[in-house]
């Protein structure tokens, strides 16, 4: 094997020389954190870019999901996916809340809008939807049942940058949305993420709660915590944010040739663009089918991986089998069968921007056998 290995993804990366000059501009300014300069440039810049009224920047994309919790006062039992990365579930742990563990569409793999309302009890208080894959939710279904039964409803966007149905921002759904602009993301900080809410009230109180709870220099309005994003990841993102549509329609590509080599493989399946959507190619999910394709999905996994083809089987295992959540009466199996049939079949493909055409080949060539 001298081949070079492809990666399942590899970070977006700012101008090097243009990162330098605003580093000696904040060695300049000698203010590193708390609501500086760049932090304020990039609120502004991403509120524009993401067309969302009130954005806050957050160090990471898992504690804007903890801090969404604490804002709203979330409490009790909260309906959420076993299809996602485990910080979606873990937040709520954090809250002291219970996760009740609704089953995915198999069309999606996202939270089956038709399971919600046989999971409500009287202790639920929320919903927290994840858009896997970018893949719009069904956000008009999920907020009729919120609305009915008196829930919040907090989407985990961690996967959802920049993307917009019928030219409206994504993240506008719900009562709050998550990003995460961690290294691996269509969007980096390195480390980073954000939360978005639709009034100045909610945006105020966040602030607050992203900084101790302070409100002024003497007074403290709750237990908040520090999760601020500081300045030299505000200015490198700053910098990044110039490259990422260019960098999405590189992976739009890939996703075409993706598609058009893979269509007529048997047993491989993966998800078509939805209509009226502008997705941003966060991932690209192949499914096996192991009866049809002649191999299971581990099989060709490493087999990808012997041939320095590295996939992901992302999302698996479940959040449901984890240790800390497979006690939950939600939790059985028997509940979640289309999770768990996605979890056993799924391999995300290298994708990146940049991904070459050469390696692409390699991919393609890996699974046609
Ligand atoms: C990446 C991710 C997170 C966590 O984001 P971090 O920035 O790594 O803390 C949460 N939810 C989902 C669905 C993710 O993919």
């Amino acid at each position: 094997m001298s081949n070079n290995t492809i990666t399942v993804t590899s970070p977006l990366l700012p101008d090097l020389k243009e990162f330098e000059s605003l580093l000696e501009d904040i060695w300049k300014r000698k203010w590193l954190t708390n609501n500086g300069y760049y932090h304020k440039e990039l609120e502004k810049a991403l509120a524009e870019y993401l067309k969302v009224p009130y954005i806050s920047l957050f160090t990471n994309g898992t504690l804007p999901l903890i801090t969404a919790l604490q804002a709203l006062r979330i409490t009790g039992e909260v309906i959420t996916t076993p299809y996602s990365f485990v910080a979606t579930t873990h937040a709520l742990w954090w809250n002291g809340i219970k996760p009740v563990f609704v089953d995915i569409d198999p069309e999606t793999g996202n939270l089956d809008p038709n399971k919600i309302e046989a999971a409500i009890t009287p202790k639920t208080t929320a919903i927290m939807p994840v858009h896997v894959y970018g893949k719009p939710c069904k956000t008009k279904e999920i907020q009729d049942i919120a609305d009915k039964y008196g829930l919040k409803v907090i989407y985990d966007a961690a996967h959802a940058f920049g993307v917009e149905v019928n030219g409206e921002s994504i993240l506008n759904a719900g009562d709050i949305s998550t990003l995460s602009f961690h290294a691996t993301k269509v969007y980096n900080t390195v480390e980073g993420g954000a939360m978005v809410m639709h009034d100045e009230q909610t945006k105020k109180r966040i602030d607050y709660l992203k900084n101790f709870g302070f409100a002024g220099e003497t007074e403290v309005i709750a237990p908040g915590i520090n999760s601020k994003m500081d300045e030299i990841r505000a200015a490198y993102g700053l910098i990044n944010l110039k490259q990422v549509d260019a960098a999405i329609e590189s992976r739009h590509q890939t996703a075409i040739k993706y598609r058009n080599a893979l269509r007529n493989v048997d047993g491989i399946t993966f998800f078509d663009d939805m209509s009226g959507v502008r997705h941003n190619y966060s991932y690209f999910p192949i499914f096996v089918d192991a009866e049809k394709y002649g191999i299971t999905r581990d099989e060709l996994y490493f087999k990808m991986k012997d041939q320095n083809v590295l996939g992901r089987r992302y999302f698996y295992p479940l959040i449901s089998t984890f240790s800390t959540y497979r006690g939950l009466e939600s939790a059985r199996s028997e509940n979640l069968p289309n999770a768990h049939k996605m979890a056993e079949t799924v391999i995300c493909l290298p994708m990146y921007a940049g991904l070459t055409d050469e390696d692409v080949e390699r991919v393609i060539d890996c699974i046609k056998k």
